[in-house]
């Protein structure tokens, strides 16, 4: 089976070049002019860009919050990622039963993923406690292709500095990112229990329950914990303030290596006056949306570099259901929202077709860098020839709109709607397979395969 790319530009995170991609069982093949082929199957992407798959580091496409499950399973929510435009998610798990080892979850959402993904998946570890097993787990998953842990220092198993610090000290050793989600929970705890208190219990409380400083703070915090253990690969998870983004600017200046900064398209593209909507709860997640001068400041990160990976954490509750627990007090509302359809578009539309970063910087923000910094990297990420052929055509003169009309996942809104978009997705192959055309889903349920990374 054989599919010649023909007359696009190609794009990679350093340069653009007019050339033809040749892709035979899979993988890409060759990349050239005039390749000749009487049985290939031929796509003509005269006027379009011919991208690398894109991969999405962050999401919660199974996930149990107290009551509430994810309106997903592995089947529908890759369906709707790969209908946007990315080819691999690496998904963050939810926490297990209390003292479960590393390896429990990992379990659990392998067998939930098998025979439903319809593109390749990773999976992050993530730790509950801190003590010598899963220190030593961390080492075992991370020769299985588990190449990554993450830390909460919120919520139910937040984790205290010290064990934070252990954590990092194994990281150091092995190489592996440790993803933090950064909010000072104590603070935050207070907050609620004031506001509440204070009968403040309306969507936008939330967003005042937790100030950028809070996420700041946090931030700062583990940049020192993380330097401490030696500069142990520090992946900072939806980073949200322009503090945030400030104090790692100071950490690297002063010398501070294997920082990495990931934000999220909300961050970009929606400001704090969402909480003053009727459906305000659409927008209840953690961190909360922020102001225009801390979108300012992220879209500067991400023209200079600061910022390195642009992914969703897409977390997808209904409105209608799920989301209404929250309508008398927002801290009964499960946190997340949608993204993982609309981020490639949205931040093509939004940052490449405004001119606030080139292709190669699109790239290189939604596919490479998270493929790279994850241990995936060149398998998924690139275009060279023996990479998988995990490729996307977008033509940027043509128009659409962000809508649930048109999407392809199961929950019933989007924070994006009516959102119109300069560019538009063509074509998705998956490992050399068209998965996605002009708006219509021709992938199968089951193909997508564990991604086995290593760093
Ligand atoms: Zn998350």
């Amino acid at each position: 089976m054989k599919t010649i790319i023909k007359n696009g530009t190609v794009v990679s995170e350093t340069e653009m070049y007019q050339a033809d991609v040749l892709i035979e069982n899979g993988k890409i093949s060759a990349i050239g002019r005039n390749f000749v082929e009487a049985d290939a199957c031929v796509l003509d992407a005269s006027g379009q860009y011919v991208m690398p798959g894109a991969v999405d580091a962050h999401t919660h496409i199974s996930l149990q919050a107290g009551a509430c499950h994810t309106t997903d399973d592995f089947f529908t929510g890759t369906r709707s990622a790969v209908c946007g435009g990315t080819t691999s998610v690496i998904e963050h798990l939810a926490f297990g039963p209390e003292n479960c080892s590393l390896r429990y979850q990992i379990e659990r959402y392998k067998k939930a993923a098998e025979g439903k993904a319809v593109i390749d998946y990773g999976l992050h570890g993530v730790f509950q406690q801190v003590d010598s097993a899963t220190l030593q787990e961390m080492e075992e998953l991370a020769a299985e292709g588990i190449a990554s842990f993450k830390i909460y220092l919120t919520y139910a198993f937040a984790l205290s500095d010290a064990d934070a610090l252990r954590v990092f000290r194994k990281a150091a050793e092995l190489g592996t990112p440790i993803a933090v989600h950064c909010e000072n929970d104590s603070i935050v705890n207070y907050n609620r229990a004031r506001l509440v208190s204070e009968g403040k219990t309306a969507p936008r409380y939330h967003a005042l329950s937790r100030p950028n400083e809070c996420e700041a703070e946090a931030v700062g915090r583990m940049l020192h914990i993380a330097h401490m253990a030696g500069d142990a690969p520090l992946y900072i998870v939806h980073l949200s303030a322009r503090e945030s983004l400030q104090a790692v600017r100071e950490a690297r200046a002063h010398g501070q290596k294997n920082v990495y900064v990931e934000t999220c398209p909300q961050y970009l593209l929606l400001t704090d006056e969402v909480y003053e909507r009727k459906d305000a709860l659409k927008f209840v997640m953690s961190p909360p949306i922020r102001k225009a001068e801390d979108t300012e400041a992220l879209w500067q990160g991400l023209a200079d570099g600061s910022i390195d990976v642009v992914a969703t954490d897409y977390c997808p509750f209904n409105f209608a259901t799920d989301k209404q627990l929250g309508k008398d007090d927002f801290t009964k509302c499960p946190n997340g929202g949608t993204g993982i359809e609309e981020r490639v578009m949205a931040m093509f539309s939004a940052g490449v077709m405004q001119g606030r970063i080139t292709p190669s910087q699109f790239v290189k923000l939604l596919s490479t860098n998270p493929a790279r910094i994850y241990g995936a990297y060149p398998q998924k990420g690139a275009i060279l020839p023996g990479t998988d052929a995990d490729i996307i055509l977008i033509e940027p003169q043509a128009q659409g709109e962000i809508s649930i009309r048109n999407m392809h996942g199961v929950v019933d809104y989007t924070i994006f709607e009516g959102m119109r978009l300069q560019g538009c997705l063509r074509i998705v192959l998956s490992r050399g397979e068209i998965v996605y055309r002009d708006g219509v889903f021709t992938g199968q349920e089951g193909t997508g395969r564990f991604l086995v990374r290593r760093v």
